[in-house]
């Protein structure tokens, strides 16, 4: 096990108006993905009437915060990203245990929403806007950003510290109130993480934690509730119609959804610089990302060599409780994930042609699926269309590269891809021909800096950004400001 801090049972409570208050509904036990024998706490769930007194206290802290400067509200971003510090270890610690994913990797995601809360804190004293000419004389144009109001904000559990994290503090900079609904599978980390944010001495109301249903909770916020906007981040068809909804009450929204991401192997690819990168977006936290490799798509001239070269670097890929030293890959999250995984494994072992499938056995009862690498189904079937959100790889072999462009973009979504080359004119060419937001060259699909945007293309958002300056768009609305002073 990892050497990391024990970490004693918890119970959710809501955060509301500053005031910790435990849910009306139902109570949840939640196991340990990695150890079902291993209790991690319990989540009760909320009620609407909860969260619409969550909805009165947004708004009622409103009025303050946006009035306060920039750069006051970045001195509490700063506290909450040093608080943050502080608790990094014993955050990472329960967030492996509740969701599975692999603890240095959860150490890592954890450093992440510190970086994001140190960057949008200094955001509080940059440039807010820019002066333009005026056809007029003796007239100062210029642009300044507004908060909307009171935001939304619903999260899923497969990172259940940076995606909060990336939403909650440039909405909270550029001066709007957040009430926040946690997916069920990550709310035992989402408590948590608002109890060290209250150390940050954040006044009341400004960031309101619901813990509850997504079908209660989140259509209350979304249908009911007086927000100014939403944003989401989960499935892509949850997502649609969130969005309808939002469109249909002309709130400003954002859908961050699904996709279905390629690597791409042209014949000159370096193996042994590509492998490592291939495996680790495929497989890292199982699978279970967004940006996750799910397709390979390789030239016939390497394929060969690439298969073998793959079969080797896949012994590296050892499964093992989340917590354990050294484990590449955890369990998946939920018993519905192990469920939805094993029908696609089972399908592959079916009408596919395994290429690799791990011996690993591990001692413990959890939600393992051991990493599986497949191939011999045409572009359109299930296995290469649909998002498994697991740790399996399906493998096709294309002619050339106008090919593997054609097979790339033949698919609902548009997230990340990645062409592994040494030629510049190729690599040049894919990120032109791609239909992606996320495009790369030798590089993972996963993996995404918090200061550059993050998004996709087709049914993969709703066509805006997160992070980096593109957040700032969003969650605020720019005025156009003219002074005469003739
Ligand atoms: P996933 O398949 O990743 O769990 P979901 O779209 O089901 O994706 O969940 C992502 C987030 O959306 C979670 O916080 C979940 O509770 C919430 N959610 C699910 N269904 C709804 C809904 N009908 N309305 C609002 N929020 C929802």
């Amino acid at each position: 096990m990892a050497n990391s801090p024990i970490v004693a049972q918890i119970e959710t409570k809501n955060w509301i108006d500053g005031e910790w208050t435990k849910g009306k509904g139902n109570t949840i036990t939640v196991k340990n993905p990695s150890d079902l024998s291993e209790t991690v706490g319990e989540i009760t769930l909320s009620t609407v009437d909860q969260a619409s007194i969550a909805a009165d206290a947004a708004h009622a802290a409103l009025t303050t915060w946006k009035d306060i400067t920039g750069n006051e509200r970045g001195q509490y971003l700063y506290a909450m990203a040093n608080a943050l510090e502080k608790h990094h270890e014993e955050l990472a610690t329960l967030a492996s245990k509740e969701m599975g994913k692999p603890f240095g990797e959860m150490k890592g995601e954890v450093t992440r929403g510190i970086q994001l809360l140190r960057y949008y804190a200094s955001e509080g004293v940059r440039s807010d806007g820019d002066v333009i000419p005026s056809a007029a004389k003796n007239v100062l144009q210029y642009t300044k950003r507004a908060p909307l109001g009171v935001i939304a904000l619903i999260t899923p559990w497969n990172f259940p510290v940076a995606i909060p994290i990336w939403k909650l503090a440039p909405a909270l900079i550029c001066g709007n109130t957040v009430l926040w609904k946690p997916a069920e599978n990550g709310s035992l980390t989402a408590y948590k993480l608002c109890t060290i944010f209250e150390e940050a001495g954040l006044p009341k109301g400004v960031l309101n934690l619901i813990i509850g249903k997504g079908r209660e909770i989140g259509t209350f916020l979304t249908e009911k509730a007086d927000i100014k906007g939403l944003s989401f981040t989960g499935s892509t068809s949850t997502g649609l119609s969130l969005a309808e909804v939002c469109a249909k009450r002309n709130i400003k929204y954002q859908t961050e959804m699904g996709g279905k991401n390629a690597a791409v192997v042209l014949n000159d690819a370096d193996l042994q610089k590509s492998l490592p990168p291939i495996i680790s977006g495929a497989f890292r936290s199982a699978g279970q990302k967004c940006t996750a490799t799910s397709r390979i798509i390789v030239e016939e001239g390497i394929y060969d060599q690439f298969i073998d070269a793959l079969k080797e670097e896949m012994e590296n890929v050892k499964l093992g409780h989340a917590l354990e030293a050294g484990s590449y890959l955890g369990p998946v999250a939920s018993l519905e994930q192990f469920k939805k995984m094993n029908r696609y494994i089972a399908l592959a072992q079916k009408e596919a042609e395994i290429v690799y499938e791990s011996k690993d056995q591990t001692t413990y009862d959890g939600y393992y699926i051991k990493p599986l690498v497949a191939t011999g189904v045409s572009s359109n079937h299930a296995l290469f269309q649909e998002e498994t959100f697991g740790p399996l790889a399906v493998i096709i072999k294309v002619k050339d590269y106008d090919e593997a462009i054609d097979i790339l973009n033949d698919t609902d979504y548009g997230l990340s891809a990645s062409i592994f080359t040494n030629d510049l004119h190729r690599a040049h060419r894919f990120l032109d021909d791609a239909e992606i937001g996320m495009v790369r060259v030798n590089q993972e699909t996963a993996g995404v800096e918090y200061q550059a945007p993050f998004g996709g293309m087709k049914q993969s958002s709703s066509h805006t950004r997160e992070q980096g300056q593109a957040a700032l768009d969003f969650y605020s609305i720019i005025k156009t400001c003219a002074v005469h002073y003739g």
